[in-house]
């Protein structure tokens, strides 16, 4: 192969970029990156795990980008970490089984699997199907997920890993959940 062709071959090889740390700024990032691909023509698909909430970013898709489709996967409540209730395991799952069927199906450009790391590390999920999932991934697809606690495995078969790093949070001196802030 020549050294163009082989250029050419890796500039279309999707990514694995994992978005993580414990600041705020991944899923806002995350809808970022989706912006950006829609503006150069990529069909993007994100599937949220453990939310349902009507976040801007959701009223926002429905009104103004066509070729943005969300899907939400969970409740708008706070799972417990420890002690996760049936519902939150099964919808976490429904959002795995999703995300398999949405990445094998070739219609999109580029998935983002938001919360996946936290539904991972929750353990609502099994590691070894998201990891084999991302591995078999269709070659030029690119596929963003993010949260927190990204796990070591996810880390290492990543192309990209950011952390996001919380030097000052607004919670801290008493601003509460805003909307156009936090949803
Ligand atoms: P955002 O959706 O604003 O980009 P995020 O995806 O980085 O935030 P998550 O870990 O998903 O953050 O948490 C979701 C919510 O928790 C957000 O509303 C956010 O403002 C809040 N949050 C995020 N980081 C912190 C923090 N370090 N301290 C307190 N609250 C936080
Ligand atoms: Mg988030």
């Amino acid at each position: 192969m020549s050294v163009m062709q082989s250029t050419a071959s890796i500039a279309k090889r999707g990514l694995v970029m994992v978005i993580t740390g414990n600041g705020k700024g991944k899923t806002t990032s995350s809808f970022g990156q989706a912006l950006r691909a829609l503006g150069q023509g990529y069909k993007v698909c994100v599937i949220q795990f453990m939310k349902g909430r009507k976040y801007g970013e959701v009223i926002a898709a429905e009104k103004f980008l066509p070729d943005l489709q969300i899907y939400q996967f969970g409740l708008d409540s706070f799972v417990m970490r420890n002690n996760p209730a049936p519902v939150d395991v099964e919808m976490a799952q429904q959002g795995l089984a999703k995300a398999k069927e949405i990445i094998a199906g070739g219609d999109y450009n580029m998935v983002i699997l938001d919360e996946i790391n936290v539904a991972l590390d929750f353990k609502l999920i099994p590691e070894e199907e998201v990891l084999e999932m991302v591995k078999n991934k269709p070659a030029e697809l690119d596929i963003l997920l993010s949260g927190r606690y990204a796990s070591d495995k996810l880390r290492e078969i990543a192309d990209l890993v950011s952390e996001v790093t919380e030097v000052k949070h607004h919670y801290n001196a008493g601003i509460k959940d805003r909307a156009g802030i936090e949803y």
